[in-house]
């Protein structure tokens, strides 16, 4: 039997593992964490957009562990506030903010300036990069929607429980995981990224 290639989940964040670990639990890969590279250090998301964010995570922990590497850079996007907080959504209330605090500071920004509109989209682009030698493939993924008045149910992660995805109403944090698994951002971008990870990963060197 051919040996795997293995390929790293290059997050910290353990809300994104968890759905990029079962997004991924069927494909043709060893999946690995940094869990197991504790003396890699981390890199500085100085990205002006979602992608050169992935691309640069991607490019910086494949080099650093010489596995194929895997990172996904995702946010939240608010019509009414120019698109913010876009690529600075985990910074959004400050670098130790909680999920909570994130969550408040986007609903009294939505009040301050009156907001007529509430459409909002997350977006996530996922790059892939060769260790051997930094080529990156890129996969996005889009999932529109509205940001509900107060947060409403406890599952998953970040802004998920003021998101209400469109053609539901109620918000991913009060959806059951497996809608959100077929509809979200990330799921988008991962169904667009799988059909290399099934096809073309499997035969590199
Ligand atoms: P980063 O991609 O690690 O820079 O962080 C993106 C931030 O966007 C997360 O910390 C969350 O606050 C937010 N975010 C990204 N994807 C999701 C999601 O699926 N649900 C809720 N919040 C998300």
């Amino acid at each position: 039997m051919p040996q795997l290639v293995d390929l790293l989940i290059a997050t910290h964040n353990a809300g994104k593992l968890r759905e990029l670990v079962s997004l991924l639990k069927d494909s043709p890969v060893r999946l690995r964490t940094l869990a197991e590279f504790s003396r890699v250090g981390s890199v500085e998301e100085t990205g002006q957009t979602f992608a050169e964010n992935a691309s640069l995570k991607a490019r910086f922990y494949a080099t650093a562990t010489q596995c194929w590497t895997l990172a996904d850079d995702s946010g939240l996007m608010v019509d009414a506030l120019g698109g913010a907080p876009g690529v600075f959504s985990a910074r959004y209330a400050g670098v130790a903010a909680t999920d909570g605090q994130r969550i408040a500071r986007l609903l009294s920004e939505l009040e301050r300036v009156s907001a007529t509109t509430r459409s909002a989209r997350f977006f996530c682009c996922v790059a892939i990069s060769d260790p051997a030698t930094s080529e990156t493939w890129m996969f996005d993924g889009c999932c529109e929607g509205q940001i509900s008045d107060a947060p409403r149910g406890t599952n998953g992660f970040g802004y998920d429980a003021v998101f209400v995805p469109d053609g539901y109403e109620q918000t991913f944090g009060e959806l059951p995981e497996a809608i959100k698994q077929q509809i979200s951002h990330r799921a988008r971008a991962f169904n667009a990224a799988y059909q290399f990870i099934r096809t073309r990963l499997p035969q590199m060197p």
